[in-house]
């Protein structure tokens, strides 16, 4: 049935239906979570033999002791796994502790309170403000809440962020000094940036505010589901265009190894590294080189890594199939939502009609499904339409999954043909 076409007895009709369904389920007493991308036990299983895996030989090529200070940047060995992975020289990698995520922070922090390669310490602007691709990674924008970085919202399309808009943005404004960017099955819609976007991206740094950054979290730069998508490098295409000072890139094993215990990267010119050293000499003696040499003898090429990550896709595939049947079979002949097809990453992006994400949440919890907060894609956890929600299919086993994926269905019928209703009573 179309919500749009359908009378008010036929909207009433099938809200008595659904609502009736959903009173059963609520009486299952579920307690379900697709709340956030972390990998499955099963996934975790899979980087097991990672303890142990030194046999007391901690000495690294090169004969350093890495249970003891030192080594700032990070061991070589880690580094040119960096490297491999954001597809970039070693010498522009410093490997570090076990989140890019602390690295983003610490980069934020650097520009804000320091600036990057000798600019302006973007305190010092009057109102400093980042791009934020939206939907994107709440933890992103959650950096910029708290230091008071403004924060200006850009439509993702299928190529990436609207890039008119954001060379207009960064036209008119030039305290614009950063863009978060998920380049590679973008948290959450899945997407990959377009050749085109990489390039546009890239001569940013030719119209921008000298001290801007693209922060470029490519964390899910080997996370394929089978099909292997590619992505056009950043490097290069700032090479080209004298722009190399312009872009930070992160990545980290924590969805590929022990997501609590893994390497985390960042890699960019050296004026960009020399800045970031300079704070993070004064922060720490040296990251967990213990932990880091665990990993080059786990992962001694790079096409080990990707055949561990086959491993990841054998899991995790079954799980977006699941999300994305039950869509399909729940949805697709209907105008209630739509959502993206990734070939990697974590996350299947809906889009509920506008105004219902909120109360599709809400019905969803109330019926023991716990989903990521409406609104938390957004910054400030404003989303303008209400409709955005991001699934999350890695952590549950298949058969919760399943059972989550009915109820999220149901809940976004039954949102919708209440909202429908609503709005036809309102119209008299
Ligand atoms: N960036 C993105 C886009 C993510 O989705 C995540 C994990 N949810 C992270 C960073 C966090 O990475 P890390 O564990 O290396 O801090």
């Amino acid at each position: 049935m179309q919500i749009e076409s359908a009378s008010f007895d036929q909207l009433a009709e099938w809200e008595k239906e659904l609502s009736s369904h959903y009173e059963r389920i609520r009486q299952h007493e579920l307690n379900l979570d697709i709340t956030r991308g972390k990998p499955s036990t099963e996934q975790l299983n899979l980087s097991d033999k990672l303890d142990g895996i030194l046999c007391n030989d901690y000495r690294a090529a090169g004969g350093t002791d890495t249970r003891n200070y030192g080594g700032l940047i990070g061991l070589t060995s880690a580094r040119e796994l960096g490297a491999d992975m954001l597809q970039v020289p070693t010498e522009e990698v410093i490997a570090a502790g076990n989140s890019s995520l602390t690295l983003m922070y610490h980069a934020v922090l650097t520009g804000y309170l320091f600036g990057f390669a000798g600019n302006t310490p973007w305190r010092e602007l009057k109102a400093p403000k980042f791009l934020c691709p939206v939907p994107g990674y709440d933890r992103h924008f959650s950096i910029c809440a708290q230091l008071g970085i403004g924060m200006v919202s850009i439509p993702m399309n299928d190529q990436g962020p609207n890039m008119d808009l954001v060379e207009k943005y960064i036209r008119e404004d030039n305290e614009i000094i950063g863009i978060w960017c998920v380049p590679k099955y973008s948290n959450p819609s899945g997407i990959t940036y377009s050749d085109e976007t990489v390039e546009r991206l890239a001569q940013l740094g030719q119209i921008a505010n000298p001290g801007f950054r693209i922060f470029w979290d490519n964390a899910y730069a080997v996370h394929d589901l089978g099909h292997y998508v590619s992505l056009a490098s950043i490097r290069a295409a700032t090479l080209e265009n004298d722009t190399v000072d312009s872009v930070l890139q992160f990545a980290s094993t924590s969805k590929v190894s022990h997501a609590g215990a893994g390497v985390a990267f960042v890699s960019a010119s050296s004026a960009n590294l020399q800045s970031l050293q300079q704070q993070m000499q004064t922060m720490t003696i040296g990251p967990d080189k213990v932990n880091q040499l665990r990993h080059s003898r786990f992962f001694t090429e790079f096409t080990t890594l990707k055949e561990h990550m086959r491993k990841h896709a054998n899991i995790l595939k079954p799980k977006f199939d699941c999300v994305l049947e039950h869509l399909h079979n729940g949805l697709a002949e209907m105008d209630l939502g739509q959502w993206e097809k990734p070939q990697g990453g974590y996350f299947v992006s809906f889009n509920t009609r506008k105004g219902c994400a909120k109360a599709v949440v809400k019905l969803a919890a109330e019926a023991g499904v716990k989903l990521t907060p409406a609104g938390a894609t957004f910054p400030y956890g404003k989303d303008p339409e209400d409709s955005n929600i991001r699934i999350a299919p890695s952590f549950p086993p298949l058969e919760e999954l399943d059972t989550a994926m009915s109820v999220f269905v149901l809940c976004v019928k039954l949102a919708s043909v209440r909202q429908k209703l609503e709005q036809q009573r309102k119209a008299g």
